[in-house]
């Protein structure tokens, strides 16, 4: 199976994706929080909270937007759900000190709920050998040798009080880069891909790749998809910043990341095809549940350059999806977030780490597919802005009839969505119509 070489998402026209990939993430945002309001769950989108008094005018606007879409969303949820389910809110996530945490709550295993103290001090309840993985990655902080440290740096690890068998907790795990390549291609019976919809790769002659060509470059030499900064490909680099050797403002984004802070590349073959990015957390979590329930997946937040403690809205997805739910999350940007495809840094053998991806991403995979269907039910002509309208009719066509563990559209048209970057919060006001501003 190759890539699906349109020039839209859901449809081959290159004036679509920015409008699909709103479309189809405001989607998901909505109908996840008509599924955890079903499940009895209150939903709560936080931003960083702040000690300043006045708080920072930058502040206000952005808790003024996010109440807002909160505020709209529970609405929509109150429709589906019942008039007495209004349950979704802003709020703040607990304030970031080094060595605070974000924890997967293993509910079904009998976890609970972390508190405040907890999060600020989750050594209090780390088994021993884990407690001194903790402190090291602390230690670490900044080092980008030992793990990554630069803008949206979490370094995941699992907590492993097991007393028989593998005792050992697992860590660091930072943010990764891999290869996203053609699913199935290959494919044997255990593939991870099986069943997989083809992701999307533009075509060549494609408008969208017009950003990607390096400066002063033929137009064949392009930045691969879903390269972060990749847009920026015709801008001179940015003298305030390390240049470090490059030509354009797109490579010397992707240098700084993995030059100067530490991103491991798993996709040392350059620029062909589709890129993806693997949170800490998600690595942790196949991890974690590979070990068994007794296991804990963390994730930390290190570096200078990040200060939210919640999860990015794709990683919570997979983490309901896998019954690991964060204990907060937030609405900014997953760019080209992807689960893991393919085992990474085994601990044990390949082949059962296969299983366990293949086991989680199915689960990730039907849940993509109930949260787009009741977000799309929601998000009807009446509420959505006018400009979404064929986004919808072309949502629902591309979804067919019901969900086919044969042929999983939905997460791959999600996994899509995020490679046209944009904050959520953002593409969420915009499908609502609270925004005016341009796409
Ligand atoms: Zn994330």
């Amino acid at each position: 199976m190759a890539y699906r070489r349109t020039n839209g998402i859901l449809t081959n026209d290159a004036a679509a994706p920015e409008a699909e990939a709103d479309y189809i993430v405001a989607s998901a945002i909505v109908g996840h929080s008509i599924q955890q309001i079903k499940a009895g769950v209150d939903v709560q989108f936080s931003m960083e909270p702040t000690d300043e008094d006045p708080k920072p005018e930058k502040w206000e606007t952005e808790w003024g937007k996010l109440q807002q879409a909160a505020q709209k969303i529970g609405e929509l949820a109150a429709k589906e759900v019942g008039p007495d389910s209004h349950r979704v809110k802003a709020g703040t996530a607990v304030d970031h000190g080094v060595g605070a945490v974000i924890v997967g709550i293993y509910g079904l295993a009998g976890h609970e709920k972390p508190t405040a103290a907890d999060i600020r001090h989750p050594d209090n309840n780390l088994s021993p050998k884990g407690a001194v993985l903790y402190d090291k990655i602390k230690q670490h902080d900044r080092d980008p040798d030992y793990q990554y440290i630069g803008r949206g740096a979490y370094t995941g690890f699992v907590d492993n009080p097991n007393t028989v068998g593998d005792t050992d907790p697992v860590g660091p795990l930072s943010s990764a880069r891999f290869h996203v390549s053609d699913l199935g291609h290959g494919g044997t019976s255990d593939t991870a891909f099986e069943g997989w919809y083809p992701r999307w790769l533009p075509p060549e002659n494609s408008n969208l790749w017009d950003a990607r060509v390096r400066r002063d470059q033929d137009q064949h030499d392009r930045i691969g998809w879903g390269i972060i900064g990749g847009n920026l490909a015709g801008l001179a680099p940015d003298d305030q910043e390390p240049v470090l050797g490059t030509s354009n403002r797109a490579d010397q984004i992707t240098a700084i990341m993995h030059d100067e802070q530490g991103m491991v590349f798993n996709d040392e073959s350059g620029d062909r095809d589709v890129k993806g990015y693997t949170h800490g957390m998600i690595q942790a979590i196949y991890k974690a549940y590979h070990l068994g329930p007794a296991c804990t997946p963390y994730e930390i937040t290190v570096g200078r350059q990040t200060t939210k403690l919640a999860s990015c809205f794709a990683c919570t997805l997979f983490m309901t999806a896998t019954a690991y739910p964060p204990t907060s999350t937030h609405l900014g940007s997953a760019e080209s977030w992807v689960p893991l495809y393919e085992p990474y840094k085994p601990s044990g053998t390949p082949h059962k780490e296969r299983i366990v991806i293949n086991d989680l991403n199915a689960r990730f995979a039907e849940y993509c597919d109930t949260v787009l269907r009741s977000g799309l039910k929601a998000l009807d002509g009446d509420v959505i802005a006018d400009r979404y309208n064929g986004c919808r009719a072309n949502l629902r066509h591309t979804l067919g009839e019901a969900y086919d563990p044969e042929n999983r559209v939905a997460v791959s048209i999600f996994l899509d969505a995020l490679t046209v970057h944009s904050k959520e919060l953002s593409r969420v006001r915009r499908v609502l119509g609270l925004d005016q501003d341009h796409i």
